[in-house]
C-alpha cells in the first residue's frame, strides 16, 4: 500500500478519481477558489478553542481530544453535501492510528450544521478503506490522469481548469 495516500485523497477518491490523481501529481489547485477558502477558515475558527491539529506520517487530523478514556479525533468539514467521502475520511485516520496501535474513534464536524457525526471503524469499513487503497494507487501509478466526468462538484472544483475549458 502506497505511503503516498492522504486522507485527502482518500476524500477525493469518492467524488472524482481525476482529482486524485491531478492532486497525487501535484497539480496546483486555483487557489482563489471559495470553498478551499471556506475550508481553511472553518478548519481554523470553528474550533479553535479546543483545536490541537496533529501530524502523524502523512495524516494531517483538525482535532484530538480525549473524552475519559477514549481518544476521539474530529474532522472539520463545511457541509454534509458530502457526508460519506468525510466519513471515510476519517475512517482512514483510525485505520492509520490503529496500524501504529491506537485504538481512536472519530467525530465529523460541521459547524455551519451545528452537526457532530460519530465515525468508527469497523471490519466492513476497514475492507472498503484497503480496496479504495488499492484503487487510489492504481489512479495514481498511470501517467495519465481517468478522463474528466462532468459531475456536480466540478462547479465548486479548484481543478476545473484543467478538465473543462
Ligand atoms: S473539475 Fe470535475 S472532473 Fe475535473 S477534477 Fe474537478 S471534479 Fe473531477
Amino acid at each position: 500500500m502506497s505511503k503516498k495516500i492522504t486522507g485527502t485523497l482518500i476524500w477525493y477518491y469518492y467524488i472524482c478519481p481525476r482529482e486524485v490523481w491531478l492532486m497525487a501529481h501535484e497539480f496546483d489547485a486555483c487557489q482563489d477558489n471559495y470553498f478551499l477558502e471556506m475550508g481553511r477558515f472553518l478548519g481554523e475558527q470553528s474550533y479553535s478553542r479546543e483545536k490541537k491539529e496533529i501530524e502523524i506520517g502523512n495524516i494531517k487530523i483538525d482535532l484530538l481530544k480525549r473524552d475519559g478514556k477514549k481518544i476521539v479525533i474530529g474532522e472539520v468539514k463545511k457541509s454534509s453535501k458530502f457526508e460519506s467521502s468525510a466519513k471515510m475520511q476519517l475512517a482512514f485516520y483510525l485505520y492509520r492510528l490503529k496500524q501504529a496501535g491506537i485504538r481512536a474513534e472519530g467525530e465529523l464536524l460541521i459547524p455551519k450544521e451545528k452537526k457532530k457525526i460519530p465515525v468508527v471503524l469497523n471490519s466492513n469499513t476497514e475492507k472498503e478503506l484497503e480496496k479504495a487503497m488499492d484503487e487510489i494507487t492504481k489512479i495514481i501509478s498511470s501517467e495519465t490522469p481517468p478522463e474528466p466526468k462532468k459531475i456536480r462538484f466540478c462547479s465548486k472544483c479548484a481543478y476545473g481548469e484543467f478538465c473543462w475549458v
